[in-house]
């Protein structure tokens, strides 16, 4: 990744390092030389030519990282925001998600790409199940390697078991061609393991390990995945320190101790949960197991890619699953366990570990990469007082109070403005996929698509309701 020729100091900001002591320095400077950072502290020297940014007032943090995105369904932004898992399964498994050509692909990895580093997410995974061809799949990495952000591949495919495309010569070719010696921060394997005891995802675990690809599954995935797929793995051998299971909300404890003691990590995607039905929010039983974390938005057709609504809601869904376990004893919960520090760990050093990259990545420390957020904004009644600058993060702060962002050195976004980026010709591109999946489907289908039905609400019978309000008399009538 090429770096400003300049070096880049930050003046005077309220410094959140998420170091391993997770240090905050009030009034400090970041000096950023080349594509590292080369000192933090109070009052640096810095080169003659530095680019100076005045952080006065804001919060400077480590990019984010989320670990699972469907990148290529940001063309669609937002029409399932009504969906359930099922009609999201049958949206895109069963009957749209082949109408999606590499243009299309490209068109929403572009769009996500580029929201992705405005929202200060440095680093994001590009959970990419829907590459049915070769093409598809140059696509979605043209499109990676077109905005200068961080993005690690997860190659999937939802048309096919990954028995099938994993081992073929395609796949090979398109790894040689593509992976090794590419631009990306890095290559996973993408597929979900169903239970079947004939485990045929196996010939998939095995194509992984030889190309050395980490492993990243939808796990514990209510109606979909869960103990058996956990246990499959297990058995064969598969459950690695890099392995990433996302949601991991309906498995058993036995299933949780076999990734605590297999080292592996989950991708908690609280949205997504709440909506879509995967479970609950997870967290309140990793703490208990002691199982890494890290936060995703999973994909736009609900969701934007704002890791600031997933720390939000994933303290929120923590802490009202804890308060709603005491009611349920008759007992009262006077101290949360889940803190605002944790999530912004979560949403940084998380990330960067579940991805192997925490000595590069995740932490503004001497020597990592320099991704760094610049939380400011003199217009916002919101930015002052900082007096919790972790839980100001989390409950006070939002994507729009993103003033600048750097990548490994490079300034991409500026004065709330991305730099370099033409929003206009990724605009056009994605209009033409959503004219395209439009006529292809038809108006009605469109439109069934992203309307589901509403199940009638049974109205609970209620002993108060005949009573009438006699507007005379100021009283109801017995
Ligand atoms: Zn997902």
């Amino acid at each position: 990744m090429s770096a400003t020729d300049r070096p880049v100091i930050f003046r005077n900001g309220l410094v959140l390092t998420m170091d391993d002591a997770h240090t905050v320095l009030p009034g400090a400077d970041v000096l950023v030389v080349g594509d590292r950072i080369a000192e933090v502290g109070v009052v640096l020297a810095a080169p003659d030519d530095a680019l100076e940014i005045d952080a006065t007032d804001g919060i400077l943090m480590p990019g984010m990282v989320d670990t699972h995105r469907h990148m290529w369904q940001t063309a669609m932004r937002g029409y399932g925001a009504d969906w359930t898992l099922t009609q999201y399964f049958v949206w895109y498994y069963l009957e749209s998600g082949k109408l999606f050509r590499p243009e299309d692909v490209y068109a929403g990895n572009l769009l996500g790409a580029i929201e992705a580093i405005d929202a200060g997410v440095t680093t994001t995974v590009d959970w990419s199940h829907g590459l049915q061809t070769p093409d598809h799949a140059d696509a979605a990495v043209d499109a990676l390697e077109a905005v200068p952000g961080r993005f690690v591949l997860a190659y999937g495919n939802i048309q096919q078991g990954p028995w099938e495309w994993a081992a073929s010569p395609e796949f090979r070719d398109f790894h040689r061609r593509r992976i090794d010696g590419g631009k990306l921060a890095g290559f996973q394997m993408a597929f979900d393991v169903t239970g079947d005891p004939a485990f045929p995802e196996r010939a998939a675990f095995e194509v992984a390990r030889e190309v050395g690809a980490a492993v990243t599954t939808h796990a514990g995935v209510w109606g979909a995945t869960n103990d058996d797929g956990i246990r499959l793995m297990h058995e064969g051998g598969f459950m690695t320190p890099s392995t990433v299971y996302v949601h991991a909300a309906t498995l058993t404890h036995d299933s949780y101790n076999r990734i605590a003691a297999t080292g592996g990590s989950v991708s908690v995607s609280t949205e997504s949960e709440q909506s879509a039905g995967q479970g609950y929010p997870p967290t309140w039983q990793l703490r208990h197991h002691d199982i890494p974390v890290s936060l995703s938005m999973d994909t736009s057709v609900w969701w934007s890619g704002d890791l600031f609504s997933a720390m939000r809601s994933t303290l929120g869904a923590d802490r009202s699953r804890e308060h709603l376990e005491a009611h349920a004893k008759q007992d009262t919960i006077t101290h949360c366990h889940l803190r605002a520090e944790q999530v912004v760990e979560w949403a940084t050093r998380g990330g960067a570990r579940a991805l192997g990259m925490d000595s590069a990545i995740g932490a503004l420390t001497p020597g990592r990469q320099a991704d760094i957020v610049l939380i400011k904004n003199d217009a916002s009644p919101v930015m002052f007082p900082i007096l919790n600058p972790h839980g100001h993060v989390v409950f006070q702060a939002q994507r729009g109070d993103v003033h600048t962002v750097l990548v490994g050195g490079r300034v991409v976004k500026r004065n709330g403005h991305l730099v370099d980026v033409d929003l206009a010709a990724a605009r056009a591109r994605v209009a033409s996929t959503v004219d395209h999946l439009r006529e292809t489907m038809g108006e009605q289908a469109w439109q069934r698509g992203m309307n589901p039905d509403v199940p009638e609400t049974a109205i609970l019978e209620n002993p108060y309701q005949y009573t009438e309000w006699d507007a005379g008399s100021a009283q109801w009538k017995h």
